[in-house]
């Protein structure tokens, strides 16, 4: 993306985009039960959607789209399936580099959906290629699920898996077909979610809660970090857990996730609640009104206002239709982009000192823009506060944040960020109230601190500077 569009870009999207959706099925319906699964996980992935099932024979659909762009009226048989609602953040946005990724081996075929991003793909792929495996596209997954494939024709699947564990290094949360038998796997951090469940038809694993609640399920368990788990129509069986140093992204709680999933236990509109009294405790400021930057901002702003005892109002509504990737073509339209997607409750805020409440900074440009508005249309103060610490550092294990122009916190003090985005006083949440607010301290803070809980591969780094 050149540098205007990449600008103007950032006016109508500037979140740090989710990193894909994995559902995997077992059992009657397996079609139905992951299309509703899939759409549950929308948010997660808006670029392409597929699902792969398994009836003897392998049956796969993917396409560039929405999960209600790509599956119609058609059905695909088979009691297992595995599905992926992908947004990428390694390898172009083809449909070549949608998922599932499927493979016929001397085991069988072998598929894999995956949420996260492999730090050492480059190296690996480059080594398989070198023993003369081909690939079809430049997707990570591809690159992992071949290096797996090669291990399970030695070894078996539960030593081929160990094995293949020990070379790949990075994010992954996978659901697996074997043939008719379904696999749910994590790294042995636990950067993303992965989560079991089960419903009349029969069982599964996905992402997010959400998609088991979504299909009239019950929550099982999460799978732990560094957890095989191997899943049939009656039942699971934990083959095997590597132990390690565990590090969920603190961002699945700050943003990505449904605010009604439930990870590691945790609601997630609970924590971002809590992360709003926090934000409270930490950041008092004198005012009329807490409004939420819609719809990220919501929880945290209820929470503020709950603490701080000054009402809460919504103040700003999102058209919830305007086209999230809309770009437009000058200068002068980037504001009308803004009034394209929001637009303000006058009465709410004419005249108001307005506390404004949102998740996380990324660039900044939007919140400028949105702090333009409020005072176009009467805010007498606008003071911003933040239900994340400053992010300043690349993400490598599946979040879409990777320049250093990305950050509006890189190099600026909070007070030089407040000037920039025009705000009369700016406060972010500290990371020991982050913590606080998620109840662990086994998280991932790598791009609020620069220090990573994993090497980072030199040759994963030059695409990301
Ligand atoms: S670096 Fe940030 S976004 Fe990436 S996994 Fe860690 S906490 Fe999540």
């Amino acid at each position: 993306m050149d540098s205007l569009h990449q600008e103007l870009d950032i006016t109508t999207g500037q979140k740090p985009s989710d990193e894909c959706a994995v559902v995997g099925y077992i059992g009657n319906n397996a079609y139905t039960n992951m299309v509703f699964s899939l759409k549950a996980l929308q948010h997660r992935g808006q670029e392409s959607s597929g699902i792969a099932t398994f009836d003897g024979k392998i049956h796969i659909k993917k396409g560039m789209g929405l999960v209600s762009e790509v599956f119609h009226n058609e059905f695909l048989d088979g009691k297992v399936a595995i599905g992926h609602n992908r947004y990428s953040t390694a390898g172009s946005k083809g449909v070549e580099n949608a998922g599932p990724f499927v493979i016929s081996s001397s085991t069988g075929y072998i598929g894999i959906s995956h949420n996260g991003e492999i730090t050492n793909a480059h190296c690996l792929r480059e080594k398989l290629k070198e023993k003369g495996y081909i690939f079809y596209s430049s997707s990570d997954t591809e690159v992992m699920l071949i290096e797996m494939v090669s291990e399970i024709n030695k070894y078996g699947i539960r030593d081929g898996i160990k094995k293949a564990m020990l070379k790949i290094k990075g994010a992954y949360a996978l659901a697996i077909l074997i043939n008719d038998t379904l696999y749910a796997l994590r790294d042995t951090f636990g950067f993303r979610p992965l989560i079991m469940g089960k419903n009349d038809d029969g069982y599964m694993v996905a992402s997010e809660s959400a998609a088991i609640d979504t299909v009239s399920g019950t929550i099982i368990r999460d799978v732990k970090p560094g957890e095989l788990v191997e899943i049939n129509e009656h039942g699971y069986k934990s083959i095997f857990t590597i132990n390690s140093k565990i590090a969920h992204c603190m961002f699945e709680y700050v943003y990505f996730a449904r605010p009604d999933s439930i990870i590691d236990k945790r609601e997630v509109f609970d924590v971002r609640y809590r992360i709003g009294l926090k934000l409270a405790m930490e950041n008092p400021v004198n005012a009329d009104v807490v409004v939420p930057v819609p719809d990220s901002g919501r929880s945290q702003a209820l929470g503020y206002s709950v603490y701080s005892k000054i009402p809460y109002s919504e103040g700003l509504i999102k058209n919830r239709y305007s086209d999230r990737t809309f770009i437009l073509p000058d200068q002068k339209s980037r504001y009308d982009a803004i009034k394209i997607k929001l637009n303000t409750i006058k009465s709410v805020i004419n005249g108001k000192k307005v506390v404004l409440v949102d998740d996380s900074i990324v660039r900044g440009n939007t919140m400028k823009h949105i702090i333009k508005l409020l005072r176009k249309d009467g805010a007498a103060e606008v003071h911003v506060r933040v239900g994340s610490p400053p992010i300043i550092a690349p993400c490598y294990f599946g979040v879409d944040m990777k320049t250093k122009n990305d950050f509006i916190a890189d190099s600026k003090s909070i007070d030089a960020i407040r000037k920039e985005i025009g705000a009369d006083s700016l406060g972010y949440i500290t990371i020991e109230g982050l913590k606080e607010s998620i109840g662990m301290n086994e998280l991932c803070t790598g791009c609020l601190t620069g220090i990573y809980p994993d090497d980072i591969p030199e040759g994963a780094k030059p695409n990301y500077t």
